[in-house]
């Protein structure tokens, strides 16, 4: 994680996701197609509320009932669903179910 990202406005989230390897997407890059087919799982993540670079992989989330496109980074991935509310409970992060 880049330096000046530790101080930008965050929540953490556990959202299912697909498996992303770089910001091309799976219609440019092989390796990210090759990953999307592996299929999604759920992820705890780091969402940045104060918009950003269009570069880096967007996800769109509800804050304050208003959906808002945003930047993040992939903290932690977990096995299933199981271990992911495990980690809910115990750290008091919302989980997204879509
Ligand atoms: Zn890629």
């Amino acid at each position: 994680m880049m330096e000046r990202d530790k101080k930008r406005p965050h929540i953490l989230l556990i959202k299912e996701m697909p498996k992303i390897h770089c910001a091309r997407g799976p219609r440019s890059c092989k390796k990210c197609q090759e990953m999307k087919e592996e299929g999604e799982s759920y992820c705890l993540l780091k969402i940045f509320l104060d918009g950003g670079e269009i570069a880096r992989p967007m996800t769109e989330i509800i804050v304050d009932n208003e959906s808002i496109l945003s930047e993040y980074d992939v903290l932690d991935r977990f096995k299933d669903i199981t271990e992911a509310k495990n980690y809910a409970e115990e750290n008091d992060v919302e989980i997204v179910y879509s």
